[in-house]
């Protein structure tokens, strides 16, 4: 016999790294909401906590068991992925260069574009999926971040990260991953050479829309990390005590609500592939989808619960399908356990670069057959 019985996440997640609290015996974590701990009369500290915005906790809880899934020493959780993602790259200097893929998350695109000229950071922003772009943009020695997101939002662009990690390590720069929508389920960026891997925990990771949170892993603890660790604790953005025991209980079922979620998702997609009021699906576990081949070695267990369909005609007809559901829900974000849908182009507003007749949808745990009758109907 093995003497390492654990050896899937699915059961590390299901049992929050097999917690107990050895006072009491709780296999639940007590909440800890105590913002400062006291000392012992030599001045001795008792635990790790001496002030909640620097460590806690219901904090570590989330660290423990996100680093074990990314495969990463140790991790870090945020007020937000905003928060995460700001504190990574506020871990630049002045004169540093960072190259963006053209399509990540747009209030972080939207960010960078403003706040990296201000922070004398050189910005390049460019499609990384064509071959040699990355090579391309890199200028060795000043090159020390490039920022990637797969699949992208909302066209679901596959990245490969693998090699995307190799032309940055050899001009010297890091490789960051915004893997919210894949999750560690279905893609673990650091086994593939990224340094740095940021969820927006809001969405699949706590998964029931109602936590705001961001997660880094890194895939070393070096003077990066050390800077980013410290940008958390000096810009505050740090999370409550509730909010990381709620995630701690959404990440329980991380696994089966990916995997129902993604099952969904390709039903649906090949089901609206063939409907005649649909002009193209776009999701990457349909064989003529471009990102199919990088996802079908890159990604494991399925292929994510993010589709976005393409409809016949324009933003009128889009508009009129969004109009006409009943039981996917009018709102943006993605990730929990109600299916969503929404017109993009309309939330981005004038900057937007999303198709006018594409529907984003972000798939939850329905029956099926409800949700493909909900969209047939809005399309008469
Ligand atoms: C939502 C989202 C973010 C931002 O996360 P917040 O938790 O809303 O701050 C970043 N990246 C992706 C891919 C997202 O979907």
């Amino acid at each position: 016999m093995k003497n390492k019985p654990v050896t899937h996440p699915e059961t590390l997640v299901a049992q929050a790294d097999h917690f107990l609290d050895p006072a009491s015996g709780a296999i639940v974590p007590p909440l800890s909401p105590s913002t400062t701990y006291a000392r012992t009369d030599d001045y001795q500290l008792r635990g790790k906590t001496s002030y909640l915005r620097g460590s806690g906790a219901n904090w570590e809880q989330v660290e423990g068991l996100m680093a074990k899934l990314e495969g990463g020493p140790t991790a870090a959780v945020f007020a937000s992925g905003m928060a995460a993602g700001t504190a990574a790259v506020m871990a630049l200097k002045p004169g540093d260069h960072l190259i963006m893929h053209e399509t990540i998350y747009w209030g972080f695109a939207e960010w960078l574009l403003d706040f990296c000229p201000r922070w004398g950071i050189e910005l390049t922003s460019l499609d990384l999926s064509l071959p040699g772009a990355l090579a391309g943009a890199m200028k060795p020695g000043k090159t020390k971040l490039v920022w990637i997101e797969t699949p992208t939002n909302p066209i679901w662009q596959v990245l490969d990260i693998a090699e995307l990690a190799q032309v940055a390590h050899a001009s010297g720069a890091r490789l960051a991953v915004d893997s919210t929508v894949a999750t560690p389920v279905q893609t673990r960026p650091l086994e593939l050479g990224a340094d740095l891997v940021m969820h927006s925990a809001t969405k699949y990771l706590n998964g029931h829309s109602d936590v705001l949170a961001g997660v880094l892993v890194p895939a070393r603890e070096d003077d990066f990390w050390t800077k980013i660790m410290a940008n958390r604790n000096q810009l505050g953005a740090s999370l409550g005590t509730f909010e990381a025991w709620l995630l701690l209980r959404g990440l329980r079922t991380l696994y089966v609500r990916v995997e129902r979620s993604s099952r969904t998702a390709l039903f649906l997609a090949e089901a609206m592939a063939k409907h005649k009021g649909i002009e193209r699906v776009l999701y990457p576990g349909l064989p003529t989808h471009p990102g199919h081949a990088i996802a079908k070695k890159q990604m494991q267990g399925g292929y994510g619960g993010m589709l976005s369909l393409l409809v016949k005609g324009g933003r009128e007809e889009a508009l009129k399908m969004v109009k006409a559901v009943k039981v996917f829900h009018r709102a943006t974000s993605l990730g929990s356990v109600e299916s969503l849908i929404e017109h993009r182009a309309s939330v981005e507003g004038a900057v937007t670069k999303a198709p006018q007749n594409l529907l984003r949808l972000s798939i939850g745990l329905e029956h099926p057959d409800d949700l493909l009758a909900d969209l047939e109907q809005a399309l008469v």
